[in-house]
Formats: C-alpha cells, structure tokens, sequence
C-alpha cells in the first residue's frame, strides 16, 4: 500500500489486468484475479470506496422488498437475487468477522393480519438462505417483548416480527479487500483517473491515459499497458463505455439514496428497524451504526454525476417523516449530526431499456464485453453480491483470455481476519494499556491487524490518545492509515478510515485541525498545506450541513 512506489510500477510494468475503479465491484475482482494468477492493477479516480461502495445502508441481505416483488409480480429475475444474496451473506460475515456481523431487524406492524403477513414472508425468506448459515430463525413478538428489545418503539405498535440479516462497515471492508489483493500480489493505487483508451490498428485497447489527482492539473497523464481491460466504475460504467467505443448505447441509470444519522438515543438498542412501506412504495431502514442510528434510504433518478450527491433538506424530511409514526419520542430536526448520498449503478435490461421507476429495477448484475474495444464492463450489482459479480467476471476474464479459472474467493478469509477468532485481548493486555473500549474498538476495527496500531503507540505513547472525546478512535489510527493504508486526504482518513464524517459533522470539524497536523506530519506536507486541506475539508463539511438543512433534492 505504498503509493508512490506503486505509481513507478504501474508506469513501467505491463499487467495481464487493468482494473478501473476500487469500490465494491473492483477490489473484489482485483482479489479474485491475483488469486488466479493474474497480474492486476487496480486504480481509482478517487480514494477505495469513496464512491457508492461507502455510502450504502450497509446491509448484507437477499432484501425482503425484492421477495414480496418477486412474489406479487412472480419476477423470477428478483427471486434469483434475492437468492444470490443469501448465498452470499454467510460468505461475507464469515470472510471478515471483525467488519461484517448479524444484526436483528424488527419489523413492526399495527395489526395481527400485517403480523402473520410478514411472519410468513420472513419464514419464506429463511427458507431461501443458505442453510450454511446460522443466523437466528425470526420470530413474531408480541408488544411487550417488542418493547422490550426496542424501547424507543411507538407505543401503537401491535406487535414485530424479527429477523436477521448481516451489517458490513462497507468503506472498511472494501479496503480490506484491497488490502488483501495487495497482498496477493496486486499493484494499487487511488487518485488515479482513466482519461483516455489508447488503442491496436484492429481498435482494442493496449493502455489507459491516466492522470494522477495528487499532483498539479499540468502533469502530463502517464499510460498504464495492460493485455486486458476491466471497467468497474459502477455508476460512471457509461463514461468508459463509451469513452472505449463512442457507439454503445447507455446501459446505466444511476440512482440516488440517502441516509441520515441520528443519535442511538432515539432507540437505546442494539436492535435495527424495517418499516415495510412508505409513501413511495418502498421500505426505510434505522440501524445501529457504531453507536449511531443510521436512517435510510431513498431511492430517486439522478444525473448529475460530477456532482457529489448529498442529502437535501427534502429528503431528510422525508425519511424523518417516515421514522416518526414508529418512534415515541418527537425527532428533533437539530438531533440530524450527518447525512451523505450515493448513486446506485442500475443496470437497464438490453431488451426494454426501461422506462421504469428505479425503485423496481433489479439489483442484479452484469458481465459485458464490447468486441470492437476488447473492453470488458462489469454492471450493476450490490454490495451483498460484490464476490459473486467478481466471480463471474473473472471467469469471464480468463475463459477470453485462455486461462485456467477457479474461484478462490468463497472461503477466502481478508485482511484483519486470518487469528481473529484467537484471543487478541489477552495479547494486547500485558503490552499495552488501552482503556476496555479502545481496545475493543481497536480489534473490531483492525482484527488480527490491532497490533500493528498498538505498536505504534510503543514509539509514541502520544498516539495512544483518543483523537476526539466521546469517539474511541486514537491517534496511532491516523498514522496507520496514512502510513499503511494508502489515507492521502484528511477525508479518507475520516470518511473512510474511520467513518466520523457520516457519523457525526459537527465532530469532524473539531476534529480536523488534528488530523491535519497527524497526517501533514506523516506525509510531508508543509504548514500552509496543512492549513489550507483543514480549511477546505472544513468548508466542504459546512456545505453538507447547508443542504441538509435548506438544499431541495429536486434541484440535485
Ligand atoms: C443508498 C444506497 C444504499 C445501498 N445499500 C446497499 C445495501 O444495504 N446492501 C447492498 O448489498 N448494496 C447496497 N447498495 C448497493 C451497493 O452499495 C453498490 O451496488 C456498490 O457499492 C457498487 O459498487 P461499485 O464498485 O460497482 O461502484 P462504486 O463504489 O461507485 O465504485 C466505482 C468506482 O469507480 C471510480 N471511477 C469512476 N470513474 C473513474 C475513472 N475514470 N477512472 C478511475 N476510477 C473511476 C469511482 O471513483 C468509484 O470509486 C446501496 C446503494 C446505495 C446508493
């Protein structure tokens, strides 16, 4: 995870796979591609993640909405998800234990008939789910025992069913698989955006024109050779596309969701709620998130892709107003402490090129190859999915390029999960002493890694210090993750690294100034650098919060 020494490489070296794009879809074919012997680098206009793949409702799911549109429409396309991403979710919460977990969802009802209606619907969902897993079976809860499990509940509910799904820390664990390409073998670097396809006499694609966004807009782009190439670019898939072969037709329709946080007070649960509708035909989420309650989320067409999407005053008052009938206690607008958006990469059937509401096209994905570029897309897709999406496409990958292919990737244990089930507690205590929530902190967040951070706090006893009060994070974890894992912008490091920004706003802004002087220090930026990343980061924060508070998501 050096970058500058990786960027000498991949302006030297040749690959047998050039991957664009390090969110979700591309870490997870890197992975699979360096463990087939594959020679791959993997870059990203942006930091890993810092597209879709970080701003997600972070659920590890087949998704009950998908089922009862599978069944009322008999859809047999959104049954075969629903499947795939129950075959998936064991995968995912057993290949990295420290960053995926179960988490129990309660559906509540106002009345018996919506009760036994859900029951079922949750048993069939059950039945579909690998049976390799061993997630508690669901259960319909009487008002007391609802009550019990969630108190912050609206005292009008009848009664919940209950069921359980995984929960991921998406930013962390794209990273994690990166990471664990890496050390397959695999060359890395983010900041780097595909600008232009040089191409054969035949028209195939030999190299990328890449540009590196570290350094001035007046250095030259350098070339990355690759035998093949593999556009993962999720919502931005039709930019490549048609950038490698201007006569493709749009395949993507980009859609935006957005979630807000509040404080865990609201629940004062380890709990997660489904409501089952909403105006819109849909359904909304409120999830424990590292001691936060995570709302979300929308779903609307969006096309503005330079532009960030973020969430808007209208939306907030949206999800807002589809929490409140199920929660006794008022929602204060000011309790909102972040909010952010992202652009999920729907994929438009070749057929019909829908004219449909997002909100009914499938999650699915898909492999395609233009043989006119030789470039191969692969589209659509969720986070649940993103090992099966990998699977596929580099068995598409190898098949054309006349390998051997066998996917390696089902037991495949990342970064930070290799000795996690060891007791990494009692190896930390005769060494250090952190306070019991800072080290727990620590081992969910890093897994077997935790002692690479608490190393650092032996050179520097400083760095043992929380970075902010009422945040477990310390001080070592800035240095770790500008040292090891690629963090060039104070907004990896909080947005990404440690996942303050879409926590808490008003903390991040605090918290900046530190970071800055941390991670200036780290990687050698001068005084007025360090100042003037803190100020516009700040400035950056301060725009989210505007909009949050007046901004109208019909203008985005
Ligand atoms: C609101 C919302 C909630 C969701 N919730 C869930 C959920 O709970 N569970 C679930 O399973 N799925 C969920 N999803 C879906 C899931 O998050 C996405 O399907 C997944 O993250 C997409 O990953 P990706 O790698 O394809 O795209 P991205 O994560 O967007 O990655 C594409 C990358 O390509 C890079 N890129 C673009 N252009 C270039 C270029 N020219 N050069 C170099 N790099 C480039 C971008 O910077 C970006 O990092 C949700 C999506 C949204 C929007």
């Amino acid at each position: 995870m050096k970058r500058r020494e990786n960027i000498e490489r991949l302006k030297t070296e040749e690959y047998d796979l050039c991957i664009i794009g390090a969110g979700a879809s591309g870490a997870g074919c890197a992975l699979e591609a360096t463990l087939n012997g594959l020679k791959v680098a993997l870059i990203d206009k942006g930091d890993f993640a810092s597209g879709t793949s970080s701003k997600s409702t972070k659920l590890i799911h087949g998704g009950v909405r998908y089922l009862e549109r599978a069944f009322k429409k008999l859809d047999l396309a959104q049954l075969r998800q629903v499947k795939h991403g129950l075959e998936e979710r064991h995968i995912l919460l057993n290949n990295a234990p420290h960053l995926a977990h179960p988490v129990g969802l309660i559906t509540p009802v106002f009345s018996w008939w919506a009760g036994l209606y859900y029951f079922l619907g949750l048993w069939i969902y059950e039945l579909i789910a690998s049976r390799k897993d061993n997630l508690p079976t669901s259960k319909w809860l009487n008002k007391a025992k609802t009550k019990e499990l969630l108190p912050g509940i609206s005292d009008k509910v009848h009664s919940s069913v209950l069921y359980y799904d995984g929960q991921l820390d998406d930013a962390r664990y794209c990273l994690a698989v990166v990471q664990s390409a890496v050390n397959e073998g695999a060359v890395v670097a983010n900041y780097l955006e595909v600008t232009d396809f040089q191409k054969d006499e035949l028209g195939k694609i030999t190299s990328v024109a890449v540009a590196d966004r570290q350094v001035g807009s007046d250095t030259l782009p350098f070339k990355i050779r690759a035998k093949q190439f593999l556009n993962c670019t999720g919502p931005f898939s039709d930019k490549l596309r048609v950038l490698a072969n201007p006569s493709l037709e749009s395949r993507i329709k980009p859609s935006k969701g957005v979630h807000l946080m509040l404080p865990l007070a609201y629940f004062h649960s380890e709990y997660a709620m489904l409501i089952p509708k909403t105006k819109d035909g849909r359904v909304i989420f409120a999830i424990p998130f590292k001691n936060h309650l995570l709302v979300g989320t929308t779903d609307d067409p969006y096309s503005d892709l330079e532009n960030e999407p973020t969430l808007k005053n209208t939306e907030a008052e949206f999800l807002m107003g589809t929490l409140q009938p199920y929660l006794n206690k008022k929602i204060e607008r000011g309790d909102i402490q972040s909010g952010f958006g992202g652009l999920r990469p729907l994929v438009l059937s070749k057929k019909s090129q829908e004219k449909k509401a997002t909100k009914s096209l499938l999650r699915d994905h898909e492999v395609e190859y233009d043989p006119d570029s030789n470039l191969v897309s692969l589209l659509g897709g969720k986070w649940t999915t993103y090992r099966l999406m990998a699977s596929d496409t580099i068995r598409f990958v190898c098949q054309h390029m006349n390998r051997d292919y066998t996917s390696k990737t089902a037991d495949y244990l990342l970064v930070g999960a290799v000795q996690f089930g060891k007791n990494l507690s009692s190896e930390i205590d005769p060494i250090y002493l952190f306070e019991s929530t800072t080290k727990k902190h620590l081992i969910e967040k890093y897994g077997s890694l935790v002692l690479e951070i608490a190393g650092l706090t032996k050179e520097n006893p400083n760095l043992a210090q929380p970075i902010l009060t009422g945040f477990p994070n310390i001080k070592a974890e800035v240095i770790y993750a500008a040292r090891s894992e690629m963090a060039v912008e104070i907004r990896d490091f909080l947005a990404r690294r440690i996942r303050m920004e879409i926590l808490d706003w008003e903390a991040v802004k605090t918290v900046t100034p530190i970071v800055a002087e941390l991670m200036g220090k780290e990687l050698g930026w001068s005084e007025s650098d360090i100042k003037a990343k803190s100020a516009s980061y700040i400035a950056l924060i301060s725009k989210f919060q505007l909009q949050a508070e007046s901004g109208n998501a019909q203008n985005a």
